[in-house]
């Protein structure tokens, strides 16, 4: 099956009882044994639940991976992944992360032992200068959050295979349908499924996706014994977001390609940042490892004021003045106040994340209605 068909029937089919064909919203938090110990594969809910378990097989179809695990947020995707590893393990991360993954990096784990640095891994030579021998994990965000910084994915897990270094790639931005990191050599995909999986800013969710059998079996050990799990109605909300993935990202790209053109020819406008403009640094990576440039994108506006950006976003009336993306709905925000306020100042300098940056969401509206409404909001 191909991706929209995989997205619409992986892991749900009728229910064998009544027919109906969505799966059910399995409210119960325990199973019927007939003798102990013998069920019918559901015991408690924190270890399994019928309605995860077909979110975290459409997921799982959707990476092309074998197994998929669901989670109640993306930070908690990311606390099991980091509880994989020991006291002393280092990690070579990308420097524009999305803040709180910087923020549980450096404030939860760091107090554990675990050892973190932070590189410019749009080239893969920084990431090599930085692997010591203690070094266990590469994780990466391609594109990054916010300034849409590309990694070639093959290229960086030919730096992990042989050195047995996890190489965990952050996909929220991307989607399975614009990138698949298990092909391209990531041993564990990550989501925060609140973003373009659930798509309708609805919901909070996170899932791992592998294809390797041992690290699915600790993964879901510590899913179990850890407890970060999402309720049965967020997974059936996820499940109905994924069914239309493919034709909401098909839109979420031709606008947020219209937009960044349209900010790239605009003289009120210094930088622009997305992967689909020729001028980016990363195009061609990403047109190499993505099927589309995604729905992300930041700019600068060219007198690079924090003040005016803030004004700016403030002055929009379609797109909403919020924290997260890919919704359905255009948002747009500061970064530097609002989703990467929890990342130092000198961190953020070194990333080269300006104070005057503004950041997009860009919906699946009429194109037309939001470069009116960024035209305005520019002023
Ligand atoms: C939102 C986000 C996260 C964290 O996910 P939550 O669901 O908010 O916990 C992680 N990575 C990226 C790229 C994100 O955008």
């Amino acid at each position: 099956m191909r991706f929209s068909t995989r997205a619409i029937h992986a892991g749900q089919k009728p229910d064998p009882v009544t027919g109906a064909i969505m799966t059910p919203v399995y409210l119960t938090s325990t199973y019927e044994q007939e003798t102990p110990g013998v069920h019918k594969g559901f015991e408690y809910s924190r270890t399994g639940n019928p309605t995860r378990t077909a979110l975290e097989q459409n997921l799982a179809a959707l990476e092309g991976g074998r197994h998929g695990l669901c989670f109640a947020s993306g930070l908690a995707a990311t606390d099991a992944v980091l509880n994989l590893l020991e006291p002393g393990d280092h990690v070579v991360a990308g420097d524009d992360l999305y803040g709180g993954t910087h923020r549980i990096f450096t404030q939860v784990y760091q107090r554990f032992g675990l050892e973190f640095d932070f590189v410019d891994a749009s080239d893969p030579q920084n990431l090599v200068d930085s692997v010591t021998e203690k070094t266990r994990m590469i994780w990466l965000e391609t594109p990054t959050n916010p300034l849409l910084k590309i990694t070639d994915i093959a290229e960086v897990s030919k730096i992990c295979s042989g050195r047995s270094i996890l190489l965990v790639v952050d996909n929220t931005f991307a989607t399975p349908y614009l990138q698949q990191p298990l092909e391209l050599g990531a041993n564990i995909v990550l989501h925060s499924t609140t973003k373009y999986l659930g798509g309708h800013s609805d919901l909070v969710g996170g899932a791992l996706i592998t294809s390797d059998d041992e690290l699915q079996e600790r993964l879901a050990f510590i899913q179990n014994a850890v407890g970060a799990v999402p309720g049965p109605l967020d997974c059936f909300l996820t499940l109905r977001g994924t069914k239309t993935l493919a034709v909401r990202l098909d839109r979420h790209c031709e606008n947020a390609g219209k937009i960044s053109r349209w900010l790239h020819d605009d003289s009120r406008i210094s930088r622009v940042y997305y992967p689909g403009l020729e001028q980016h640094p990363g195009h061609e990576i990403a047109s190499r490892q993505m099927s589309a440039a995604g729905g992300m994108v930041s700019f600068v506006l060219a007198d690079e004021s924090e003040k005016n950006a803030r004004e700016m976003v403030s002055r929009t009336g379609i797109f909403i003045l919020a924290e997260s993306l890919g919704g359905v709905e255009s948002l747009i925000e500061h970064p530097v106040s609002m989703t990467h306020g929890a990342v130092p100042p000198d961190v953020r300098k070194a990333a080269g994340l300006s104070d005057a940056l503004i950041r997009l969401s860009v919906g699946i509206e009429d194109v037309d209605d939001l470069i009116e409404d960024l035209d305005r909001a520019i002023g």
